[in-house]
């Protein structure tokens, strides 16, 4: 299957307020060129640098979500045109991001990434964490970010009803937090569910899904 498509056959089974985000960390551009000529717009990658050098070489029109982890002294490379940074897990990244943010005059999109994994390599915040924040005085002064809904990753395992039950938590914790509105913080988005449960994803509410594999083929790390 080419990745035209893969796509064509993933878009078909999203409903229309679900935001495909394809995921090409380790494809090479001409893979992520055969996707944008396909139509799709919007790719998703782990690392900053990666990003950062795919950004230089592809069309301009494309949103860049960073879905991975981010270190805060890495911020400042992606700041000129990250769309939305997907993992923000504590005040100091989100300080770190209005600050870069600031610089370029710009206002950068952010997930809180909420934890719902039983694993302990994921990360994220407890609902628990995530209110304190968003109640908090310094939170309010951040006025070159914005949050605009949560992320979550489920444990890696084959079990569904698990895999649910995670996202289940997610959706929770996005209707508890989004009762909380300011300038800098309205909840839209529910990013949960990759190639292989984004369709049970969407079934508990996700809005956008983030999928890879399904759509470039599997990875190779060597
Ligand atoms: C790699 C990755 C994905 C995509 O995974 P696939 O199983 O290839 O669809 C989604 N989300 C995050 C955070 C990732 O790192």
């Amino acid at each position: 299957m080419s990745i035209k498509n893969n796509l064509n056959q993933i878009q078909e089974t999203l409903p229309d307020h679900v935001t495909l985000v394809a995921v090409s960390k380790t494809k090479p551009v001409s893979d992520l060129m055969e996707a944008y000529n396909a139509g799709q717009r919007i790719f998703g990658e782990n690392k900053i640098q990666e990003m950062v050098d795919k950004h230089q070489e592809m069309p301009k029109d494309i949103k860049w979500h960073m879905i991975g982890h981010v270190q805060t002294n890495k911020v400042k490379y992606m700041a000129e045109f990250v769309d939305l940074i997907h993992g923000v897990d504590s005040f100091k990244l989100l300080k770190e991001i209005n600050k870069q943010a600031k610089k370029y005059d710009r206002n950068i999109n952010c997930l809180l990434q909420i934890k719902i994994a039983s694993e302990d390599s994921k990360f994220g915040m407890t609902q628990k964490e995530a209110l304190a924040l968003l109640e908090s005085e310094p939170f309010s002064e951040l006025t070159n970010i914005k949050l605009t809904g949560v992320m979550g990753m489920a444990t890696f395992t084959d079990n569904q009803e698990q895999i649910k039950q995670e996202f289940n938590t997610l959706k929770t914790a996005f209707d508890n937090l989004k009762a909380i509105q300011t300038n800098n913080c309205q909840l839209e988005t529910i990013s949960m569910g990759m190639s292989g449960d984004y369709l049970l994803a969407i079934d508990c509410g996700s809005t956008m899904v983030r999928v890879g594999s399904s759509i470039f083929g599997k990875r190779n790390y060597n």
